[in-house]
């Protein structure tokens, strides 16, 4: 699912921690379907 405004995003390893959220979400259609991901190279998890 494309980045969405408000999401928040979460580095799943236990040595970063890292957490985003997304200031503008993706165009309909233009963003495609991949979830971000870190600076420590681990795709990051939606928080729910
Ligand atoms: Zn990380």
């Amino acid at each position: 699912m494309a980045l969405r405004t408000g999401e928040l995003y979460r580095c799943p390893s236990d040595g970063c921690g890292c957490e985003i959220q997304v200031t503008r979400g993706a165009k309909p259609g233009g963003g495609g379907d991949k979830s971000p991901t870190c600076c420590c190279g681990m795709e990051m998890k939606k928080v729910d």
